[in-house]
């Protein structure tokens, strides 16, 4: 479809073609909707494709479709990276999903009543606007990065594909979630490594088919219906989530030992170049794989849409005092499973109930 051909006054604008904003779209397009969908990347999945080679999700295909259509795969299996960019790209494609590619949205403002997205000198208004644009926004790095000697071969987790990307010599991990024991583990088979920081809990069981089948369910269940912003745990958790510092799944602390990855205390700064952990040791290290999350970047949206810190000020992604503004696909918008496969189609038909047709 020519999507360069939607004009006029939209329904809605969907910032964002990840599986947040296509879920979204799914519904729109069942509602008869008039809505684009833009998106900065030059195919749907790229989000997915760009991260590193080896990743396989940790949540079972069963668990990995978007509404309306089942993840084509064993549904206890984990599909790679690739095939979760696959599958997306065909959703789109199988939905007819109005996706404008490489369209970056450099401004979000309102007008009047109706919103106003503008992207490389073209522009689109609609009554409601739709931010999906993921959580991997902005690496997030300590100022003390820049300090480390110019012959360390920095990276974050974000950049990172492979180990061949490193130089040879020691690696240091910086965070110790999901990616920095993943990360870990692949470049400890070809780098002597050492990965610094504490997980925030572990999953207390093995990650696999059986998981899949009689743990992960439960899994499932707290991380969308227990672990919400409307449960009192699930407010106590969520500043822990929103750090990016969730439990470890796949790999854990025992396993990095098992394949001889050094585990040290949090890195608390650099003195001479050299990072220095919490306990004082000062490590000689040639790379430096910084697994330290993202942070939110909505700097391109107009400030008056933002609460003073320059967040969505929201419940369950309903902008609480801007009608016509929606947020969708953020850590923890609403519950543990919002930033997820599985928190994506709950959460998007919940929106898809609340944007009023024509604002
Ligand atoms: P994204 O996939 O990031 O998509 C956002 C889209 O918005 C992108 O295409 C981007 O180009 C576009 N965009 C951004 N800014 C703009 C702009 N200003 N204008 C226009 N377009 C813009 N979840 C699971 O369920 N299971 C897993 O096993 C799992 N593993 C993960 C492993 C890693 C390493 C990471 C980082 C995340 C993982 N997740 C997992 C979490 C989550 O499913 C992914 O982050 C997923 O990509 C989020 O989808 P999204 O649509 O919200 O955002």
């Amino acid at each position: 479809m020519n999507n360069s051909n939607v004009t006029g006054m939209l329904d809605t604008i969907i910032i964002g073609g990840g599986q947040a904003g296509l879920a979204l779209g799914h519904h729109l397009k069942e509602q008869q909707r008039k809505f684009l969908i833009l998106d900065a990347s030059a195919r749907t999945g790229d989000a997915w494709r760009q991260r590193w080679d080896s990743l396989r999700v940790f949540t079972p295909a069963k668990y990995d479709g978007l509404p309306g259509e089942p993840f084509p795969a064993d549904p206890l299996s984990f599909p790679t990276k690739d095939e979760v960019a696959g599958y997306l790209e065909g959703y789109a494609a199988r939905n007819a999903l109005p996706v404008l590619h490489r369209t970056r949205v450099e401004r979000l403002w309102r007008e009047a009543d109706h919103f106003v997205a503008a992207s490389n000198g073209r522009r689109w208004e609609a009554r409601n606007a739709v931010v999906a644009t993921g959580v991997s926004q902005a690496p997030r790095l300590p100022a003390f990065a820049a300090d480390l000697a110019p012959s360390t071969l920095q990276l974050h987790s974000g950049d990172y594909r492979n180990p061949g990307q490193l130089q040879d010599g020691p690696v240091l991990v910086v965070g110790l979630g999901n990616s920095g024991a993943e990360i870990a583990l692949e470049v400890g088979r070809t780098h002597p490594t050492t990965v610094a920081g504490k997980p925030s809990g572990e999953l207390p069981v093995k990650h696999g088919r059986a998981a899949a089948r009689f743990v992960l369910p439960i899994v499932r269940f707290l991380g969308l219906h227990v672990l919400t912003l409307d449960s009192p745990v699930g407010r106590r958790v969520a500043p822990t989530f929103k750090a990016h510092a969730t439990p470890l799944i796949r790999t854990k602390t025992r396993d990095l030992i098992a394949a001889g990855v050094q585990v040290r205390p949090r890195v608390a700064g650099v003195e001479d170049g050299k990072p220095v952990l919490a306990d004082g040791a000062r490590l000689d290290v040639a790379n430096v794989i910084w697994c330290t999350g993202f942070r939110d970047d909505f700097s391109w949206i107009d400030p008056n849409l933002l609460d003073g810190g320059g967040l969505p000020r929201q419940h369950r992604g309903v902008a609480l005092d801007i009608p016509g503004l929606f947020f969708l696909g953020q850590e923890f918008l609403h519950a543990a499973a919002s930033a997820t496969l599985p928190g994506a189609g709950r959460d998007s038909r919940y929106l898809a109930g609340k944007i009023t047709p024509n604002g």
